[in-house]
């Protein structure tokens, strides 16, 4: 997969890919990540990539031109269908659904915005998705577009070391990680529960899926609405 994202601030965003994970799926190829300037297709002296916006207010807004030609450059600088996605705090809440669904594509194009945002011309020409990271404003879509960066990174095949850790992810199942323990057995804290000790996968299985489905209900109910339970579920939930 190819990721390609237009901001002012490209040592930003190699430097949020550059560790873990996503360093690693860059170093193994199975993600490519480029970066492009929109002031490096500005025009003039003071190579401009902003102006006042027009019926007054505060702020600058980013030029359409700039902008364009940027994105046309990430375009035009391999082959494949290409998805344009402006990072804004209007767009579509980004999901682990989203994330898998962004994973499955060849080629993704992250708009980064600063200041006020960009012209919406721009937007309605070129962008086919806007993605918010969350209800907040950042300053900047560099972080939101890391954020996207980092979570489909580590869906590509071979990107993590354990082809599990994937599956037993947060929301992968649509509910919550069950609590994870590793040594020491005993600690002043509190001792592992004697189940992950037992070697019984069944039972090890039943557990951390009852303390899944405890957590989901507990911190975030309304993921019990969407996720595919089974009738032993039910019952644990009851229980
Ligand atoms: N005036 C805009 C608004 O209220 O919708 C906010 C502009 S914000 C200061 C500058 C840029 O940061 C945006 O263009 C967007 O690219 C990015 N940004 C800010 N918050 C974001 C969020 N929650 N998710 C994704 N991108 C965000």
């Amino acid at each position: 997969m190819r990721i390609d994202v237009i901001t002012l601030f490209p040592d930003l965003i190699a430097q949020c890919a550059a560790f873990g994970v996503t360093g690693r799926a860059l170093e193994r190829s199975l993600l490519s990540l480029h970066a492009w300037n929109p002031r490096d297709y500005a025009e003039g002296n003071y190579r401009r990539v902003d102006d006042r916006p027009f019926g007054g207010g505060p702020g600058m807004v980013m030029l359409v031109d700039p902008l364009r030609r940027a994105i046309q450059a990430a375009r035009e600088a391999a082959e494949g269908p290409v998805r344009v996605i402006y990072m804004s705090p209007q767009g579509r809440r980004f999901d682990q659904d989203k994330a898998r669904e962004l994973a499955g594509l060849e080629r993704v194009v992250l708009l980064c915005g600063r200041y006020e945002g960009v012209d919406e011309r721009l937007v309605q020409a070129e962008v086919d998705e806007e993605l918010s990271i969350g209800d907040y404003v950042l300053s900047g879509g560099e972080l939101a577009a890391a954020v996207v960066v980092d979570a489909v990174a580590r869906l590509q095949d071979g990107a993590l070391n354990d082809a599990e850790s994937a599956e037993q992810d947060s929301f992968q199942d649509g509910l919550l990680d069950c609590p994870h323990y590793t040594r020491p057995v005993e600690h002043e804290l509190g001792k592992v529960p004697d189940v992950l000790l037992s070697g019984n996968h069944a039972e090890i299985a039943k557990w951390r899926r009852e303390q899944s489905l405890r957590r989901t209900l507990e911190r975030r109910p309304e993921l019990l609405d969407e996720a595919p339970l089974t009738k032993a579920d039910l019952k644990l939930l009851d229980a």
